[in-house]
């Protein structure tokens, strides 16, 4: 089997391997420069090619190129994937720094130990294997903190590499004293195939995560209002399906409230559109702070909202617009005293009819209440019933 899986090839392998990898995810970098990271995993890998290069070259060269320098490079190299995948998640140096400072010290020292004081292989192997392996656990705890299904898949991947190199340090105990690491045998001969394997989940993995952010953030532009941050029309129509079709299949009510600001236009021409800007972005924090999470907000036009509320009825809806309507009418929204500005919303509320109502009838009598409530003097909340299309109710402001 040695012969096989000799470790001066598998060397050549895993730099062939390390140089290819580490140079397309500098390119990668360069491209995606807008994420911190994936820079420092390519060095991470310049870095372990150049270890793999000084561990083929052994018996060539004098020990401490061929025996120290690449496994306290290897554990540098560990230390500057741990980096990127913070730098990449934004995360705190602090904890890691101090680790990492600790893992290269004991590498360090003890691979010179074991070379120059009291010479021993097995000891060396057990110092690099247990050291990476706490890398690799670091590292997976690290990947865990962010929750999707990229960084759970190489979070996963990362025990298994630290599972396989702490067994490795524990079975190198048990083997007999090694005279020569090039001829150690078939297990230490796959600890350079696993570290291979490393540096391809490694490459895949910070392209799926890289990928996976720039979907997430196409998903919430397209999704969302890039002014006041809720949801768009687009997202609340797709949502008003879904919440339409569950209400009817389990019975239950569903409201919408529509909402506009009430002269407007006026906020605009006299403080500039930009002041008109803010206030849309207050009336929209002032609706998201005033209802359940589970309750849909969006901007529908200019100054126009909907609220969509599930397991809601009328009643319900119509105390909810109600304390809304206070809530807005009561914000200086930063005017001062002396503008004598006072913003005012006026709203429509409705009821989703389990029978009969398809969504666009629903919107259109939200809408209609909207304009009876414009009509009677607005800052005012009018409720429609699913079953009189005429205005029911009017709440005064
Ligand atoms: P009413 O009480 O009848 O609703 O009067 P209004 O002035 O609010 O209504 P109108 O529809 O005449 O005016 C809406 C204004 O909203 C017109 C437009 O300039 C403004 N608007 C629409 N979108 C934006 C926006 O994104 N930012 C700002 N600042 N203004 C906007
Ligand atoms: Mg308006
Ligand atoms: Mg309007």
């Amino acid at each position: 089997m040695q012969e096989f899986l000799d470790l001066r090839s598998l060397s050549i392998n895993n730099i062939v391997m390390n140089a290819s990898f580490g140079a397309c995810l500098l390119i990668y970098s360069m491209y995606n420069s807008q994420f911190r990271g994936i820079r420092q995993t390519a060095y991470a890998f310049f870095m372990s090619g150049i270890a793999f290069l000084l561990i083929g070259l052994r018996n060539y060269i004098p020990d401490f190129l061929s025996i120290v320098l690449p496994n306290t490079l290897l554990t540098f190299s560990m230390a500057t994937i741990h980096l990127g995948f913070i730098y990449f998640y934004q995360l705190d140096t602090r904890l890691m720094r101090p680790f990492h400072g600790v893992m290269l010290l004991a590498m360090a020292s003890s691979a010179a130990y074991f070379t120059y004081v009291n010479e021993s292989v097995n000891a060396r192997i057990i110092a690099i294997s247990f050291i990476i392996g706490f890398q690799c656990l670091y590292i997976m705890r690290t990947l865990l903190t962010a929750h999707n299904k990229a960084n759970f898949t190489i979070a996963i991947s990362y025990l298994a590499f630290a599972t396989f190199f702490i067994m490795r340090g524990v079975l190198t105990f048990t083997q007999d004293s090694i005279d020569d690491f090039m001829t150690s045998g078939l297990m230490h001969a796959i600890s350079i195939i696993v570290y291979e394997l490393l540096v391809a989940v490694t490459s895949f993995g910070v392209v799926w995560i890289v990928s996976y952010k720039v979907q997430r953030v196409l998903i919430e532009q397209a999704s969302h209002d890039p002014l006041t941050k809720v949801l768009n029309r687009r997202a609340l129509e797709n949502i008003i399906n879904v919440e339409h079709s569950r209400s009817l299949r389990s019975n239950v009510p569903m409201s919408v409230i529509m909402l506009d600001i009430d002269h407007f236009k006026r906020i605009n021409d006299v403080f500039g559109h930009g002041r008109g800007d803010e206030v849309l972005v207050e009336v929209a924090s002032v609706l998201t702070q005033n209802t359940r999470k589970y309750d849909s907000i969006a901007r529908f036009g200019g100054e126009e909202f909907i609220i969509l509320l599930p397991d809601t009825a009328l009643d319900k809806a119509q105390v909810i617009a109600e304390n809304l309507r206070i809530k807005i009418a009561e914000s200086d929204f930063n005017f001062n005293p002396e503008d004598g500005i006072q913003i005012t919303a006026s709203f429509g509320a409705t009821e989703c009819n389990l029978q009969r109502d398809g969504w666009l009838k629903i919107l259109e009598r939200a809408d209609h209440g909207l304009y009876q409530a414009k009509a009677a003097g607005r800052n005012r909340v009018v409720v429609c019933s699913a079953n009189n299309q005429d205005a029911e109710r009017l709440i005064t402001g």
